[in-house]
């Protein structure tokens, strides 16, 4: 079982990214975003909880989220691996996935990091809004608060996972295949070690 964490800021292409890599290497796909709009959509206790948090830009407390994962990881069966999109966005939320991975004899392999500057940021968030409908994509004070928040409690994982090694950044900038393709190659040169 391999496990990867596709990490970056928000409108980095993260998702993009996730889609197609747990296709191609049988990974479940697990985004905490989309988990969390889908409860939204459902109006589900929970969705009525999150809603403002996400409305404004900031985090879903972590035990919400590593509830939501410890879930997920459970009832997952039949993958190659798990491939997080958009989690762990704070230290405690890595520390807990790594328990959660450890107990089941897993680890994370590798975080694959996306770099973008700020103002693409900006303009790919919005922009992505008008074809998604994403109400926190709309709002450029929100979109600037999500930056600013993944600026102060998600980057300083990255020192954390710098450390730890099997840690890529590639630039998201590029095209979607280019990136495809180098981050495959990643994955594939990691699986012959
Ligand atoms: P995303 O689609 O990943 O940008 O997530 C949308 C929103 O959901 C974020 O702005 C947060 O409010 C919330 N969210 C998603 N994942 C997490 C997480 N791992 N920890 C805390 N909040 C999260």
């Amino acid at each position: 079982m391999k496990n990867f964490i596709i990490f970056g800021p928000p409108g980095a292409g993260k998702g993009s990214q996730a889609v197609i890599l747990s296709k191609k290497y049988n990974l479940k796909h697990i985004s905490t975003g989309d988990i969390l709009r889908d409860e939204i959509k459902n109006r589900t206790k929970l969705g009525l909880k999150v809603k403002s948090l996400i409305d404004e830009g900031v985090l879903v407390s972590d035990h919400i989220i590593l509830e939501i994962i410890e879930s997920v990881i459970k009832h997952s069966k039949g993958y190659s691996g798990f491939l997080f999109d958009g989690f762990p966005r704070t230290e405690n939320q890595f520390t807990q996935l790594k328990r959660m991975l450890e107990k089941l004899g897993h680890r994370v392999d590798a975080v694959i990091s996306l770099v973008v500057e700020e103002e693409v940021l900006i303009k790919r968030m919005l922009s992505r809004a008008q074809i998604e409908g994403r109400e926190d994509d709309a709002n450029p004070i929100v979109v600037k608060k999500r930056i600013e928040t993944y600026r102060e409690q998600t980057e300083p994982l990255i020192d954390i996972f710098t450390k730890r090694g099997n840690y890529f950044t590639l630039t998201g900038n590029d095209t979607i295949e280019n990136n495809f393709k180098k981050i495959c190659n990643i994955i594939d040169n990691l699986e012959t070690k």
